[in-house]
């Protein structure tokens, strides 16, 4: 998910749960419509919510979904090694790999 779409989402669940809480602390218990929106304000919270912690994250690595994405990604002119990801945690490791085994 870009961070734009997270924005996106993180935006839609502030405003949901702003709308349920001004019902839910209303001085009277929501009834009729007022109860029906406040369900489906909390939905769309939770839809909002799951939305944010669900799916690969920018590195599409599986251990560190929502680490930084390197940024020599794409790069043209310092090419990553071929077969190196996305993920800055696991090239890191990967650089340090590779010097321990230029000192070896
Ligand atoms: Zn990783």
């Amino acid at each position: 998910m870009s961070q734009l779409t997270r924005m996106r989402e993180l935006r839609d669940l502030q405003a949901a749960l702003r709308t349920a809480s001004d019902i839910a602390f209303d001085q009277e218990a929501p009834a009729g419509e007022q109860a029906e929106v406040l369900v489906d304000a909390l939905r769309r919270a939770l839809t909002a919510a799951q939305s944010l912690s669900e799916g690969p994250g920018e590195t599409g690595c599986r251990e560190h979904p929502r680490g930084a994405v390197d940024p020599l990604y794409g790069d043209k002119d310092d090419p990553l090694p071929p077969g190196w990801g996305r993920c800055l945690l696991c090239n890191d490791r990967r650089r340090r790999a590779t010097r321990a085994a230029r000192r070896a």
